[in-house]
């Protein structure tokens, strides 16, 4: 007879896609414990179903995050063992669960992650990205204003070089073409990125193109901006050895040949990449310095 599993909330990671991808340790703990926590229990009957786990199901998706958590308490306080699933890949990552791990934390109870799929991780790994650091956005905001706003603050933290990684995004078919327009606009269009789709499945791609290109590839084919996206845009030191540097080259060159501000900053953004408002901010100094060397 199998040992009775201890007591504890086992955040447990499952497929994105492919069903071959759940681990067999998540396999064991979703067939011993008494309950599994899903978020959405309609989708993961048949996760349980297929691999003959008789586990009992209890919803905890974002809306009654506080009243399931207290559920789950009771059950561990009771001596039982609970696993924790998102729909799919690991709980808490642009899912939920990080609230109900931190009350059953609160309440001195074991919390134990159970390591597997990731969509975001399973695209870094195979996005042949080098940069040593790298961030997690996930999701961007949907309306297009807030949208701009918030990859215009990211753009301007990675020319400062506050910000020397690769950025990770979720995000959804519909909005795809949109979000990386949007991106072009902020990050310039040299920057590189990859966009990694249906992870694990039938018609998984994985296609890296710099920002100008990537939006007219997606829109050459309806097919490509089906399915679920990761897009991984990659450090700024990837693109050029340094692009502060580069753009400065660049943009004594064009103040000096006499160009107007504007026109200077615009020819800059085509040639080197950046931020508008970095590379503004660059051109006024150099303008500054160049004029007072001129009086
Ligand atoms: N917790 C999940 C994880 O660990 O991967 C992420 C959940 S989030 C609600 C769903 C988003 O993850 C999708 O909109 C998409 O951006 C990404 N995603 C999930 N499965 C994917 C897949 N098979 N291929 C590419 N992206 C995927």
């Amino acid at each position: 007879m199998e040992t009775k599993l201890e007591p504890a909330l086992y955040v447990t990671a499952t497929p994105i896609g492919n069903l071959g991808d759940i681990t067999a340790r998540a396999r064991e703990v979703l067939c011993r414990v008494d309950q599994v926590a899903a978020e959405d229990t309609r989708h993961t009957a048949p996760l349980l179903r297929h691999i003959g786990s008789r586990a009992r199901l209890l919803a905890a998706h974002e809306h009654n995050e506080e009243e399931a958590a207290q559920r789950i308490i009771a059950h561990l306080q009771q001596g039982e063992a609970v696993a924790l699933v998102s729909d799919a890949g690991t709980p808490a990552v642009s899912d939920p669960g990080a609230r109900i791990v931190a009350r059953v934390r609160a309440a001195g109870l074991r919390v134990v992650p159970l390591p597997g799929p990731c969509a975001a991780i399973a695209a870094l790994s195979a996005s042949g990205i080098c940069a040593p650091h790298w961030l997690f956005y996930g999701f961007l905001p949907a309306r297009e204003k807030a949208l701009e706003a918030a990859l215009a603050e990211l753009a301007a933290l990675a020319e400062l070089r506050a910000l020397p990684c690769a950025l990770i995004f979720h995000e959804a078919p519909h909005r795809i073409v949109a979000t990386v327009h949007a991106m072009e606009k902020a990050f310039g269009g040299t920057r590189r990125i990859v966009l990694a789709r249906e992870i694990s499945k039938l018609f998984e791609t994985i296609h890296a193109a710099p920002l100008a290109e990537a939006a007219t590839w997606l829109e050459a084919d309806p097919q490509r901006q089906k399915g679920e996206f990761v897009l991984i845009l990659d450090a700024p030191e990837a693109s050029t050895e340094n692009p502060l540097e580069e753009s400065e080259r660049v943009l004594r060159i064009l103040l000096s040949a006499g160009l107007p501000l504007k026109q200077a900053v615009a020819l800059t953004r085509e040639i080197a990449g950046g931020n508008k408002n970095a590379l503004y901010a660059q051109a006024l100094e150099l303008k500054e310095k160049q004029d007072m060397q001129d009086g």
